[in-house]
């Protein structure tokens, strides 16, 4: 007995020192087999016609390694939509598994940084990746003109390294960039976007002193999506789902950012301890949306933009404190990574993790 495993340890250790001196080797092995295989992937790949939705970013400006910042993608049919772009969007939707060349079109819901700070790096992405000739089409509220000269600006001369490193056949000068197209201002609820069966409406919503602030309902064979952008609580959210499938809805947790505020203040920071009670005021608190999805009929909500950051899953039931009263459908607090599909013509709300 005790030979056959002096036996052993002495095989065990073989291995191992075999294993150890050919690190290099296993090591490129390994590399060479994972690029194989996530070589072309493709996460919107084989998925049924109908409206799909993925999250690709759940944070907030508050620094959170967990969430990228505000980006939502939807798949109605084959056309591929992004509802904002936050720092490390475009990051995440490649991790996620999504090539940035499908992207049709980004709608923008307003211009605070947070929405805007990782449409540059999309941007550039989506023309690395695609050699479209045409630039990104980018909606959104009067001043999104501004937004995209004002990238196109800081992103020229990198343009110009791109197209003199590739070649202008890889890197069409044509398709760098986005074209701005402003949605008319106006009060009531107008469709932005009506191609192949896909409607997309903006809203104006509640977002003062952001002016204009809009949110998108998408609708595509029978299924429909609405994402409210950042707002406080108000009816025009609840009017525009009306019974639709999925809300994706902003989130600030009023209790917990008011502690912030506290502790800040305690601390002496009264800056921090302002900009803390300032916010409140202009996003929607849990108990609040669920109103919200209540009055609106929705059949499932998902929580987006979420403040603050939420370091643990373990944190939710405190969060989510009075929810379930309030609303008696499917939650769901939104992670990176979350994909909710919706096929054409059924009733069906299937959820999956791509991360
Ligand atoms: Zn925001
Ligand atoms: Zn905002």
């Amino acid at each position: 007995m005790r030979r056959v495993i002096i036996g052993l340890l002495a095989i065990i250790g073989l291995v191992t020192g075999l294993a150890w001196l050919s690190r290099d080797r296993l090591g490129e092995m390994v590399f060479n087999r994972a690029v194989e295989a996530s070589y072309g992937k493709d996460a919107t790949a084989g998925l049924p016609d109908g409206l799909h939705v993925i999250l690709c970013g759940t944070g907030s400006p508050l620094p959170d390694p967990g969430r990228s910042g505000p980006c939502t993608m939807v798949l109605a049919g084959k056309q591929l939509f992004l509802v904002d772009a936050g720092a490390g969007a475009g990051r995440r939707i490649g991790e996620i598994g999504v090539p940035l060349g499908k992207i049709d079109a980004t709608f923008l819901t307003h211009f605070h940084s947070d929405h805007i700070d990782g449409l540059g790096e999309v941007l550039m992405l989506r023309w690395a990746a695609s050699g479209r000739k045409l630039p990104m089409p980018v909606h959104g509220p009067q001043g999104v003109d501004k937004v995209v000269s004002g990238l196109d600006t800081a992103y020229t001369a990198d343009y110009g390294y791109r197209i003199a490193h590739h070649g202008a056949d890889i890197m069409p000068r044509s398709g760098a960039g986005a074209r701005a197209f402003t949605i008319a201002p106006g009060n009531g609820p107008h469709v932005v976007y009506n191609r192949a069966g896909v409607k997309i409406t903006a809203f104006t919503v509640k977002h003062d002193p952001v002016e204009p602030a809009v949110g998108y309902r998408f609708d595509y064979k029978g299924r429909s999506v609405v994402i409210s952008g950042d707002t406080a609580p108000t009816r025009a959210v609840s009017r525009m789902c009306n019974g639709c499938d999925v809300l994706v809805h902003e989130v600030l947790n009023p209790a917990m950012v008011g502690k912030i505020s506290a502790t800040a203040k305690a601390h002496g920071d009264r800056r921090i301890a302002k900009i803390m009670s300032d916010i409140p005021g202009y996003h929607s608190s849990p108990v609040a949306v669920a109103g919200i999805a209540r009055e609106g009929k929705a059949r499932m909500l998902v929580f987006t933009h979420i403040v603050p950051r939420m370091p643990s899953r373990l944190l939710h039931p405190y969060f989510l404190r009075g929810v379930a009263q309030a609303y008696s459908g499917t939650v769901v607090m939104g992670e990176d990574g979350m994909r909710f599909s919706l096929p054409a013509r059924s009733e069906a709300i299937e959820q999956a993790e791509l991360l």
